[in-house]
């Protein structure tokens, strides 16, 4: 079921007053407690001494049990709506030890607040307008966020450059739409907008829509890493260059073609996190024909995984019949191909290394990175993940039936239904409206405290 807003703000339990740990329970010179909700300020009133609070100014005192001081703190107020959460926050610094924070939480809690869930605080942000849903996801990303550029990158989505190009998309939507309805519910006032006005519009919002999901692969790798999957014949040295990639020995490499094992895969390094699988030995000489099947058949599988595929070949023996074959499953995939063996004779076509020799490996590196990654992390504007780009697909989808419609000169009445529906994917992106269970999803992601 959808809900709105409102339907949230019905749900009494939401909203009342939560506690947790801002900081990580460790020894640190600072931990913070944070209380957020109706009764913030009370609880704050029976166990600090120096309960009289101003916006914007801090407070120092006692934290106290009764008449037992639990420790000295600095206590932040902030009066709702000016608040992370948009409720009244109290933020309590003290000192930074495990046993400290506990004592001065379960006081809290004994108090009136309930320990708080996974990204409750986040939540509550989304639920009382202080962020939309691409927002509060952002603050997810930025605090898992693997690296720096990755957390540079998701701290523009929290200052709303992705809100903005939503909002965007979205009010060009809506003002065709409002131009439809007018038409259909008031013809005798007002003239249904022309098809080819129609035409022009469904193009350009398509092409916004295009351009947001353009950066959706390289979103994708730089929150998840990418898969590479290194491809070949038996014996032209996949195992190798693996290990040579990785500089390790965990691929068996023997000189007997087809060597039955397992897939490997170890995460390499190279700024984006990649995983490096390798299919050695997925053929059996033994069995040549079927298991010739078998191994494109796999190469296949594989290669859907794959976001970047290394083809190599044996330079001694150059490009054959076989790997031209291979090659073929590479055509509509991003790939390099790879030259190997070439201390033992030169060739034209592609990346030329040695893997046993472990010549030309760290050109191969920034080779693969560049064509993992076409845009130059700092020239990413913003992320999308995959819910994201699920909903923008949507709409994308729906204003590609709107535009078919109009090129026909379809009954405007039934290009709206399209139109509509475009308009509530987007909705669902921004969280406007949206399923409790996929809200309850991605607040799972969180940590407490956050
Ligand atoms: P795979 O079956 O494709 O995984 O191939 P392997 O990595 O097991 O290598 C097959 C054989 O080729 C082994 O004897 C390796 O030592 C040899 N080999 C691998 N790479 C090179 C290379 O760059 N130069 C030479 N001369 N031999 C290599």
């Amino acid at each position: 079921m959808f809900l709105g807003y409102n339907e949230f703000m019905n749900i009494s339990e939401e909203f009342d007053t939560i506690a947790a740990p801002a900081t990580p329970m460790g020894a640190g010179g600072v931990g913070i407690i944070r209380i957020s909700g109706e009764k913030a300020f009370d609880i704050a009133e029976k166990i600090f001494s120096n309960p009289v609070f101003e916006p914007r100014k801090f407070n120092r005192g006692w934290i106290k049990d009764g008449n037992t001081k639990i420790d000295e703190v600095v206590v932040l107020p902030f009066f709702a709506p000016n608040s992370y959460t948009g409720e009244n926050v109290i933020e309590i610094q003290c000192h930074g030890g495990v046993n400290v924070v506990k004592n001065i939480l379960n006081l809290v809690l004994k108090n009136g607040a309930r320990m708080a869930e996974k990204g409750e605080f986040t939540k509550r942000a989304f639920l009382n307008k202080r962020m939309d849903l691409s927002q509060a996801e952002a603050v997810a990303d930025i605090i898992h966020a693997k690296t720096g550029d990755f957390a540079k990158v998701s701290m523009k989505n929290l200052s709303g450059v992705l809100k903005n190009r939503i909002d965007d998309i979205r009010n060009n939507i809506f003002e065709v739409l409002s131009g439809i309805t007018a038409g259909i519910d008031f013809p005798e006032d007002v003239k249904e907008p022309e098809y080819e006005y129609l035409t022009e519009r469904f193009e350009d919002i398509i092409s916004r829509i295009n351009t947001v999901l353009a950066g959706a692969d390289t979103s994708n790798i730089f929150r998840q890493g990418a898969s590479v999957t290194i491809i070949g014949k038996p014996n032209v040295g996949k195992s190798s260059l693996f290990n040579a990639l990785l500089s390790l020995d965990r691929a068996i490499v023997t000189d007997i073609a087809g060597t039955t094992r397992d897939v490997l895969r170890e995460t390499l390094d190279l700024g984006i996190p990649v995983t490096l699988i390798d299919t050695a030995g997925i053929r059996d000489e033994n069995e040549a024909s079927a298991v010739e099947k078998i191994g494109i058949e796999y190469s296949k599988q594989s290669l859907d995984e794959a976001d970047l595929v290394l083809f190599v070949y044996d330079a001694s023996k150059g490009l054959d019949d076989e790997d031209k074959e291979v090659l073929k499953l590479l055509e509509n995939k991003k790939h390099i191909i790879i030259a190997n063996k070439s201390d033992l004779a030169q060739t034209d076509t592609g990346v030329k290394i040695s893997a046993l020799k472990g010549e030309g490996i760290e050109e191969l590196k920034e080779i693969l990175t560049k064509t993992i990654c076409d845009i130059e992390p700092e020239n990413l504007d913003f992320v999308t993940n995959t819910r994201q780009q699920a909903c923008l697909k949507k709409a994308r989808a729906a204003l590609e039936q709107a535009l078919l419609a109009s090129k026909i000169n379809e009954l405007q009445d039934l290009i709206s239904i399209d139109v509509k529906s475009a308009l509530l994917a987007l909705d669902e992106l921004t969280g406007e409206l949206i399923t409790d269970n996929i809200l309850d999803n991605i607040f799972e992601h969180f940590c407490i405290g956050k």
